[in-house]
């Protein structure tokens, strides 16, 4: 299928490696030209040069924290005029209730709710003027489905959800549409350190914990970041303009709701 967005111009945070690199390629893989971000240099450079050796678009980096006011302006510059916004940046990490104190709320806020909503407020309204856009925020299952170690994470990633069923609705007649794609376990770094900490925790090995936790996902496996790609660019294709505002479950089957 052709999604029909060669030559569209998009912004990926937080895609150097992972999932945020799965939708990078997917959409080069459709001819739509790169603005990529991460915070380590070597692996956002390696990562960009190997998507223009395969794809031939031109991809711009930016090498820096996208949950920082200077890192946010560094990313909005190169990325204006943008059509295509994927939101992403690092998990928080895992923890107990009696863990986290304000800063650590502050801290999760910044990266998963209040970075996506800067670049949200920074670039849709070009789109809009245009008359096409496109928003995908990475976010999880656990906005669905809390996880109980992920607190911070399911606070800040709720609040992005509520922002975005509003605001999708907002601009959706412009030809902008809002979505969020929520994973569940994908074979990334992140996944390996999860599984690291399950390990540390039980005292069974790195095998072991990643075994236990395939258990709760009927797929029997973990997503890989080609198949988080591909679902990512097609929410970015010209077919996906009545798609609004929508929280699209990738995750083996792992949460069990009918709606
Ligand atoms: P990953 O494999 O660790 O990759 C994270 C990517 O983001 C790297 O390129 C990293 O590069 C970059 N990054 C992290 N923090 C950044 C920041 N502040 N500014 C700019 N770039 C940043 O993680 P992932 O598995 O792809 O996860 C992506 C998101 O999905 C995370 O928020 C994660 O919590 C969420 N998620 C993942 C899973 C899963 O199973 N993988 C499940 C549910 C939710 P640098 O470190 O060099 O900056």
């Amino acid at each position: 299928m052709d999604l029909g967005i060669s030559g569209k111009r998009a912004l990926v945070c937080a895609s150097s490696k992972g999932l945020g690199l799965g939708c990078a390629e997917a959409l080069a893989a459709e001819g739509v030209n790169l603005v990529m971000n991460a915070r380590g240099v070597e692996a956002l450079e390696a990562s960009a040069q190997a998507i223009r050796d395969a794809h031939g678009v031109d991809v711009v980096t930016v090498a820096c924290d996208v949950t920082t006011p200077e890192g946010q302006a560094a990313v909005l510059e190169a990325a204006e005029g943008a059509d295509i916004l994927v939101n992403n940046a690092g998990g928080p990490p895992p923890g107990l209730w009696t863990d986290w104190e304000r800063e650590d709320f502050i801290k999760a806020l910044d990266s998963n709710m209040l970075t996506p909503i800067t670049f949200i407020k920074g670039l849709v309204p070009a789109m809009m003027e245009r008359g096409w856009g496109r928003v995908v925020n990475i976010t999880s299952q656990a906005v669905r489905a809390p996880i109980p170690v992920l607190g911070l994470s399911n606070a800040a990633r709720t609040g992005l959800t509520g922002y975005v069923a509003g605001t999708a609705r907002q601009v959706a007649n412009t030809g902008v549409t809002i979505n969020n794609l929520l994973p569940g376990i994908h074979a990334t770094d992140r996944a390996d350190a999860l599984d690291s900490g399950v390990a540390k925790q039980q005292g069974i090995s790195i095998e072991d914990a990643r075994a236990q936790r395939c258990v709760g996902i009927p797929a029997g496996r973990y997503g890989t970041r080609q198949e988080f790609g591909a679902a990512c660019a097609f929410l970015c294709s010209q077919h996906a303009g009545f798609i609004v505002g929508q929280n699209v479950l990738l995750d083996g089957g792992g949460v069990n709701l009918t709606m």
